[in-house]
């Protein structure tokens, strides 16, 4: 059976897999990934998602120098607006303090095309798509996964399998988790007025509904609505046909853009986070989804798991400056301590904020109403939220 030798062996090639493949390829090390799907063909890219790219992912995709290919797909996010059930009550954050813009959005098949294609140019990076890791042994100090008809022989492993990570399941390493018992519906359409550069966050009792503004296409305004609501109510909506589901959401976004003239794309999504107890497993390092996932509120996954990849290349740069062999415990241990506090911070505060905004009752919501006054006034308190916001706290 063919053997691989590499420095690197990363398990799954999504967002993280793939953006982490390219960064620490930039810095010389000989790099496999092993992925399950086709991810190659733009068309087999399933997912209709877009991210909200905060201000410190972007710096990092400057420093790794893949910024100016994926801005190319980016929509500036100018300002924000928070509502709490409707307009009289709102949080206005802009980007003016900072002079930069609050975040961006991008469709995640564009993020995955362009690290793909800067992959491919890399000559140190092996690519092994149709490829479903389940069999993994040691063999001294190397970490070896075992496929059909190759194995892959290396000095670290990352796992990046996503929230169901294998890799997880088979090293039973403990993890916490909640089950929001709810669904996020993904919409992407046309609406008649411009977004301004705005997203917009309606905080109603069974979910928020977030707007997000995207580029332009075919000469219409775009954007995409994130609506978390109950299984029951978003089984009910996907039932109808989209003039009813139109009417509906135009009801919702209370002519924040406009009136939505068509749907492009409905995906749903079942709302469950993750953290995993610990981030290492010898020689195996956790990144991304397959660490830690959040409810989608504060539209942080994806910068999060980019905290993980910076923090990785970071220490990854230092080892290899060392002439240090990847992997040891030291070097695992020092993943975690970067890394473990800042996921179960956000794992906290995207829970808790979801529970703020889902109680009803009169006391809490009026409770809740004089708070929202008071963050739109207190301007030191709203800077340090939009600073967490965009990752540059
Ligand atoms: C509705 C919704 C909206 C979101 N919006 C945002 C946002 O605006 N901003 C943001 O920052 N985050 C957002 N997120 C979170 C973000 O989408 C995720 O954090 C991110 O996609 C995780 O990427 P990943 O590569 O870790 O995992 P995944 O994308 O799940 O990739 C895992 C990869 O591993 C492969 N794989 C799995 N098992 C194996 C195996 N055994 N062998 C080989 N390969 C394997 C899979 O095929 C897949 O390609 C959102 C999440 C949801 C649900």
């Amino acid at each position: 059976m063919k053997e691989i030798q590499s420095n690197i062996n990363i398990v799954g090639g999504g967002l993280i897999g793939a953006a982490t493949a390219y960064s620490l390829s930039i810095l010389g090390n000989k790099v496999v990934v092993l992925e399950h799907n086709d991810k190659f063909d733009q068309k087999k890219i399933l997912d209709k998602r877009t991210t909200a790219i905060s201000e410190g992912t972007k710096k990092f995709l400057e420093e790794i120098n893949i910024w100016n290919e994926i801005g190319n797909y980016a929509e500036p996010i100018k300002e924000i607006q928070i509502i709490d059930r409707n307009q009289s009550n709102k949080i206005y954050f802009n980007n003016q303090r900072r002079n930069s813009n609050l975040g961006y959005i991008v469709k995640n098949k564009f993020i995955l095309d362009c690290l793909y294609k800067k992959l491919q140019k890399q000559k140190n990076v092996e690519i092994y798509n149709n490829v479903s890791v389940k069999d993994i042994f040691y063999k001294g100090s190397r970490v070896v996964t075992k496929q059909k008809n190759f194995c892959v022989n290396t000095n670290i492993l990352l796992a990046s399998d996503g929230k169901n990570s294998t890799i997880r399941k088979i090293f039973k390493t403990p993890v916490y988790r909640k089950d929001y018992k709810k669904k996020a519906i993904v919409i992407n359409f046309y609406h008649s007025k411009n977004h301004h550069n705005t997203a917009y966050e309606f905080f109603f009792k069974n979910g928020p509904l977030a707007i997000l503004p995207m580029q332009k296409q075919n000469n219409e305004f775009q954007s995409s609505i994130v609506w978390t609501n109950t299984n029951k109510f978003i089984n009910s909506l996907l039932s109808l046909d989209d003039d009813k589901i139109i009417s509906i959401l135009n009801q919702k976004i209370q002519g924040s853009i406009g009136e939505i003239k068509k749907i492009l794309s409905k995906q749903t999504f079942p709302l469950k986070a993750h953290l995993n107890s610990r981030f290492f497993e010898n020689r195996i390092i956790y990144l991304g989804d397959s660490a830690h996932s959040f409810h989608p509120i504060a539209g942080q996954g994806w910068n999060l798991g980019m905290q993980d990849v910076e923090s990785l290349y970071n220490l990854v740069k230092k080892y290899n400056s060392l002439g240090l062999e990847l992997g040891d415990e030291i070097f695992c241990k020092q993943f975690q301590k970067d890394n473990f506090f800042k996921a179960y911070r956000l794992y906290q505060i995207t829970d808790k904020v979801d529970s703020i905004f889902k109680l009803d009752n009169t006391i809490i919501n009026h409770a809740r109403f004089s708070a929202i006054n008071f963050i739109e006034r207190a301007k030191k308190l709203k800077n340090r939220i939009s600073d967490f916001a965009m990752g540059v706290n």
